[in-house]
C-alpha cells in the first residue's frame, strides 16, 4: 500500500519515480528525433535509459540547444511513434490497452490506443520567448487536471470555494494551470479575461460570486486590489485567499499584496500564496495554505534537479533549476535547464503542513542567466550559462568574465564582451570567440584578450563575472 502522493517516505518517493522512469525513458527518447540523436551523439542506447542515474548520463540542454537543434518550436521534440517503435518500447500499460483496444475494436483501436496516449492535441508556449511548443496529449490532459486538484488542494482550496481567475487567456502554462486547478478540485471558477483585455475586465465577476479565491499574475495582485478599492459596486469581503500567479514573492512584497486587499476589504487573514513553475514545465507548483515555505512539487510527475550554470554540475545547493517531464507524453523534456534561478531544493518534511514532497526554495528568478540582447539585426537572447560552461572548461583560460552592455552612450543596441586571461594566444582567442558564439547563441558576442589576469580579478570583483546592464 502507497501512501497518497504528498505523505510519502523517501524510499516509497524513489520507488515510484522508478516505476514511472523505467518504461518512460525509452518511449519519450525513442519516439522524439532530438532525443534520439542526443542519446546517439552521447553513445548510448535508448534501451538502456531506465532510471535516475541513467538519465544522468545525458547531458543538461537549454532551450537555445534545442531551437538550434530542431528549429522554432522545436518540432523535434514531439512523440511520433512508428508501429515497431511502440512495440519496441511503448509500456507495457499502454501496449495493454493496445491489444484491449484491438480485440474491442480491430484496428482502429489500436490507432486509436496510440492517439490517446501519445498524440499531442494540446500545446502551450514555452521558453523565455515562448519558443517551445510544450505539447500534451489526451492522456497529458488528465495528468494536468490532477496536478491542477493537488495544487488547490496545497493551498488550502476546495469544492466549497468560489475563484475568479484574472490571469489573462493565452497558450500559456498560466492560464491552462490554473484553468484545470479550478476543474480539478470541483469548486465553482470563473475565468473572464480573455487575451488582450485590461485588468479591470476581472471586476464584475465580484458581482456575480461570493468570491473566496483569487488567481491573479503575481505584478498585477496590487493594482486588482487597488481598483476593487476604487469601485463602489463590488465587494471581496469573503476573499482569505490570493493566489499570485509567479514565483514567490519576498516578505516586503507579500506583505504589501496582503495589505491592498486588506484594504480593498478581504478577510483580515488574508492568505497570499504563489503558483509557479518554468513556463517550459507541464504543471505548476503551489504554495502550502499553513505557510510560505516554498513551493510543493509533484515527485511522481517529474525529476527536479539543480545544476550550477558555471560548470554544468550538479549543485548540493542554489542554480539553476533543470527539469525532466517524467511521464509526459506529447512532447518531453530530459534534464532541460529551465534557466530559474533556485536557492535550493528541500527534501525534508514541510514544517508548517508536514506534506513531504520536495519544495524549492526561496524567490525563484526565472531567465537568470538569458539577458534579452539588442543587436542592428533586431531582438535575441543570450544564453550566458553555454559561455560560462565553455570558458570553465578550457584549461587555458585562468580568469574570465562575461559583460552584456549598450555598445555606446545612448546607444539601444548591446555586445556581450568575455574578457579573458591566461595562456592564450590570438588564434586561440578566435577559436574560443567561435565556440562561445554557438554556445551563447548569438553572433554579437566578442572575446577580449587581457594580457595581466590581476586586472579581470579585480574587475571581478568590482563588477561581479556575469554582469549584464541593459538599462
Ligand atoms: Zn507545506
Amino acid at each position: 500500500m502507497t501512501a497518497p502522493w504528498d505523505r510519502r517516505r523517501r524510499s516509497e518517493q524513489a520507488r515510484v519515480e522508478e516505476l514511472v522512469l523505467g518504461p518512460w525513458l525509452p518511449a519519450a527518447v525513442g519516439f522524439s528525433s532530438t532525443w534520439s540523436q542526443r542519446v546517439r551523439d552521447a553513445g548510448l542506447s535508448t534501451r538502456s535509459l531506465r532510471s535516475r542515474e541513467d538519465l544522468a548520463l545525458l547531458a543538461p540542454t537549454r532551450e537555445v540547444d534545442l531551437l538550434r537543434d530542431s528549429g522554432p518550436g522545436a518540432p523535434g521534440l514531439l512523440m511520433r511513434p512508428t508501429e515497431d517503435q511502440i512495440k519496441a518500447h511503448a509500456t507495457r500499460s499502454t501496449l495493454m490497452d493496445i491489444a484491449r483496444s484491438i480485440r474491442r475494436e480491430g484496428r482502429s483501436g489500436q490507432r486509436r490506443a496510440v492517439l490517446t496516449e501519445y498524440k499531442p492535441i494540446h500545446v502551450h508556449r514555452g521558453g523565455v520567448d515562448a519558443d517551445l511548443a510544450i505539447a500534451y496529449s489526451r492522456r497529458d490532459l488528465d495528468r494536468l487536471h490532477r496536478a491542477g486538484a493537488r495544487a488547490a488542494a496545497v493551498l488550502g482550496l476546495d469544492d466549497t470555494d468560489y475563484l475568479v481567475s484574472a490571469v489573462p487567456a493565452g497558450p500559456t502554462l498560466e492560464w491552462w494551470g490554473v484553468y484545470h486547478l479550478g476543474l480539478g478540485s470541483s469548486m465553482l471558477a470563473l475565468h473572464p479575461r480573455g487575451a488582450g483585455d485590461p485588468l479591470a475586465r476581472a471586476i464584475a465577476s465580484f458581482r456575480l460570486l461570493p468570491v473566496t479565491a483569487v488567481a491573479v499574475l503575481a505584478g498585477e495582485a496590487v493594482e486588482l486590489a487597488a481598483t476593487i478599492t476604487e469601485s463602489a459596486e463590488v465587494s471581496c469581503d469573503r476573499v482569505d485567499t490570493v493566489v499570485v500567479v509567479g514565483p514567490p514573492p519576498d516578505a516586503e512584497r507579500r506583505a504589501a499584496i496582503a495589505d491592498a486587499w486588506r484594504a480593498a476589504g478581504a478577510n483580515r487573514d488574508v492568505r497570499v500564496r504563489a503558483l509557479w513553475a518554468p513556463s517550459e514545465a507541464r504543471a505548476m507548483w503551489a504554495e502550502c495554505a499553513e505557510g510560505g515555505t516554498g513551493l510543493h512539487t509533484y515527485p511522481d510527475m517529474e525529476v527536479l534537479e539543480i545544476i550550477d550554470p558555471q560548470t554544468g554540475a550538479t549543485s548540493p545547493s542554489d542554480g539553476d533549476l533543470t527539469y525532466t517531464s517524467a511521464g509526459w507524453h506529447g512532447s518531453a523534456l530530459l534534464r532541460y535547464q529551465t534557466g530559474a534561478y533556485v536557492e535550493g531544493l528541500s527534501d525534508d518534511a514541510c514544517p508548517a503542513c508536514g506534506r513531504t514532497v520536495p519544495r524549492i526554495l526561496g524567490e525563484p528568478l526565472p531567465a537568470a542567466w538569458q539577458p534579452a540582447i539588442t543587436t542592428e539585426a533586431g531582438g535575441e537572447r543570450a544564453d550566458l550559462r553555454g559561455a560560462a560552461v565553455v570558458l570553465a572548461g578550457d584549461p587555458a583560460v585562468e580568469v574570465w568574465r562575461i559583460e552584456a552592455s549598450p555598445t555606446a552612450p545612448r546607444r539601444r543596441t548591446h555586445r556581450v564582451l568575455v574578457e579573458v586571461a591566461g595562456r592564450l594566444a590570438q588564434e586561440d582567442a578566435d577559436g574560443l570567440a567561435r565556440r562561445l558564439r554557438a554556445a551563447v547563441g548569438t553572433e554579437t558576442l566578442e572575446v577580449e584578450l587581457i594580457a595581466d589576469p590581476v586586472v579581470v580579478e579585480r574587475r571581478v570583483e568590482e563588477l561581479g563575472s556575469v554582469f549584464a546592464d541593459l538599462t
